[in-house]
């Protein structure tokens, strides 16, 4: 993996949802050279909200992505760099800490972690066992594997389209199953997808199990609510489907997990880790919704100005 470049962000905000995006606009405000990592638009709780009526200032109802999309606007406005990446690991005591990505490895001198809470919760049977053998999360590290093979992608969201559209320059058949009929993304994206010669569609089939005994050979599929199953063969499956467990999994090892799956953090939101921050979804402590999201980023925002800035007060935003 190498280094994306020389940037060394002072503040790395991991998420882009409401927390998030909200964090990056307190940052980019207060002048500091902030970066928003973020693996797609419709993979967070937010953006996979098809209304939201209950959100400050926001008149009548309006979709989640769509409201994320001002959010992080106004981020970007402010200055913030926003980076489409997923997050795999970290390493979050080196100076500076680092954030490793699919695409490369981010540096920075403090972190949010706003990651929310859509992480998966249900393995598919056979998922574990084949890990790393036929079964991926990632096209970009394994797409060359599959050459002229037949794959399957699973999901529904952004994130799964784009990793699929990826595949398609590789594979000789891609199978894009998205278990109910709707799929979270534009349709004109969806149609990028959808036009490639070599992409089968299977909306509202949901893969019961993956099959193989040394690697990956076939799915088990069967449409949504039946119990009969037909096999498909396949060499490999990219899974991208969503739950309701904290996203930590970049984390793992150095920060404390409780056993609800969430991070801990103190009432400026920084965790263990000195610089570093958790905000949102993926902390226990509160009500879920997008305004105690956003809030939290901008407590964690502020926080880690004064850290970074080795000061023991707060400096209110108005001082602007
Ligand atoms: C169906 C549904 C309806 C809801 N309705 C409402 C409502 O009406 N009103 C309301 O206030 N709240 C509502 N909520 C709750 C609200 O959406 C959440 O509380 C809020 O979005 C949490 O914000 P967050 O930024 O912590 O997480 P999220 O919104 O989940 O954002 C997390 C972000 O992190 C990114 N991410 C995750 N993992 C990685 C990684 N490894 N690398 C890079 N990026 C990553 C995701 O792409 C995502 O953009 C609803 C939630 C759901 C699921």
């Amino acid at each position: 993996m190498e280094l994306s470049d020389s940037t060394l962000y002072d503040v790395l905000i991991v998420g882009g949802g409401p927390a998030g995006a909200t964090a990056g606009t307190y940052a980019a405000r207060a002048e500091l050279k902030v970066g928003i990592m973020d693996k797609g638009l419709t993979t967070g709780a937010l953006g996979t909200t098809s209304k939201i009526a209950n959100y400050p200032g926001i008149d009548g109802e309006i979709g989640g992505a769509e409201l994320l999309k001002i959010m992080r606007k106004q981020a970007v406005e402010f200055g913030a760099e926003f980076i489409n990446d997923k997050a795999l690991g970290s390493d979050l005591s080196s100076d500076p800490k680092m954030v490793f990505g699919n695409f490369g490895v981010y540096s920075a001198r403090s972190i949010i972690i706003a990651t929310g809470s859509m992480g998966r919760t249900n393995l598919i049977k056979g998922e574990t066992d084949l890990l790393g053998r036929g079964v991926s999360y990632c096209a970009v590290c394994d797409a060359a594997f599959f050459k002229g093979k037949d794959v399957a992608v699973i999901g529904k969201s952004d994130e799964a389209l784009e990793e699929a559209l990826y595949l398609t320059r590789f594979v000789k058949t891609l199978h894009f199953f998205s278990p109910t009929e709707q799929v979270n993304v534009p349709p004109e994206a969806l149609a990028e997808l959808t036009e490639k010669e070599n992409v089968v569609m299977h909306p509202g089939f949901v893969v019961r199990e993956i099959c193989g005994e040394e690697k990956v050979d076939c799915l088990q599929v069967s449409a949504r609510g039946s119990k009969e199953t037909e096999a498909l063969p396949v060499a490999g499956v990219f899974v991208y489907l969503q739950g309701a467990k904290p996203i930590t999994d970049f984390v793992v090892g150095q920060l404390e997990i409780n056993d609800e799956g969430c991070l801990q953090v103190d009432r400026e939101n920084q965790t263990a880790i000195p610089g570093v921050y958790a905000v949102g979804d993926v902390l226990c402590s509160h009500v879920k919704q997008a305004v105690i999201a956003a809030s939290d980023g901008a407590i964690a925002a502020i926080s880690a100005e004064k850290w970074l800035r080795g000061r023991d007060s707060h400096r209110n935003d108005w001082a602007h």
